[in-house]
């Protein structure tokens, strides 16, 4: 019998890509033996005080990130959708794609769980996918009461429990190389004309310098 696939949804602003984000996905891929993981930008970032980037060049970074790294894809589809964006919505079309069977994740750092139970519908999610949760360092603060009641109802201890079904489950894992490295400090630090050399790929710092992206002014770098 064929082993059903295992598919992930990385989601976020990636305003822009680093290396937290790229190494959690290469070791998300491996921990969970995953197929593909599709990192897929979200078209809205929040408001924010620093020159914006469109949604297509925060695509490009990340197509740039990735480059060929087996098993991580950058996934535009979130973009090409009118209107507000919902990861159910996103979700669904994973599941159309790959099939009933297939063991379909979301994946989101401890912080994006923490917000879960301000979003549209949570539950809705499990319908389509499994839920795990990463440890990100400098985020651990306590859960709400709906989503620890959530973690009491769903969540399981192990890989082989998670991938027993198709989705409908909890998991919270500890990637071996956990990064304290966010887009806020990186969007600030490049507006404030630092370096940000060895946070993201070189690739990406290259475009990203070339380009003026995230800068107030050509800084002497
Ligand atoms: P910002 O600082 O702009 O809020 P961010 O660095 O948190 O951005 P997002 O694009 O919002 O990046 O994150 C996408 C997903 O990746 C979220 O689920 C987030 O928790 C996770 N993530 C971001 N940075 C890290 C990191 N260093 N380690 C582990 N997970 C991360």
């Amino acid at each position: 019998m064929t082993r059903p696939a295992r598919i992930a949804m990385l989601g976020g602003t990636f305003d822009p890509v680093h290396n937290g984000h790229l190494r959690s996905a290469v070791e998300l891929r491996d921990a969970l033996g995953l197929d593909t993981v599709h990192m897929i930008p979200a078209p809205q970032p929040p408001l924010r005080d620093t020159p914006q980037v469109s949604p297509q060049q925060r695509l490009e970074l990340l197509q740039t990130a990735i480059g060929d790294t087996p098993g991580l894809k950058a996934d535009g589809r979130e973009l090409e959708r009118d209107g507000p964006s919902y990861s159910v919505d996103t979700l669904r079309s994973l599941r159309h794609e790959y099939g009933e069977q297939a063991r379909l994740v979301m994946a989101i750092g401890w912080d994006a769980f923490l917000r879960l139970d301000q979003w549209h519908k949570p539950e809705q999610l499990f319908a389509f996918a499994h839920l795990v949760v990463i440890a990100r360092p400098g985020h651990a603060d306590a859960p709400s009461r709906p989503l620890m009641e959530l973690l009491d109802e769903r969540e399981v201890d192990s890989v082989s429990r998670l991938m027993a079904s198709p989705h409908g489950q909890v998991l919270r894992v500890t990637l071996p190389s956990t990064m304290a490295i966010s887009a806020t400090h990186i969007r600030q630090w490049l507006g404030q004309g630092k370096s940000v050399r060895f946070l993201v790929p070189e690739a990406v710092e290259s475009t990203i310098l070339r380009e003026g992206l995230y800068q107030r002014w050509q800084s002497a770098y």
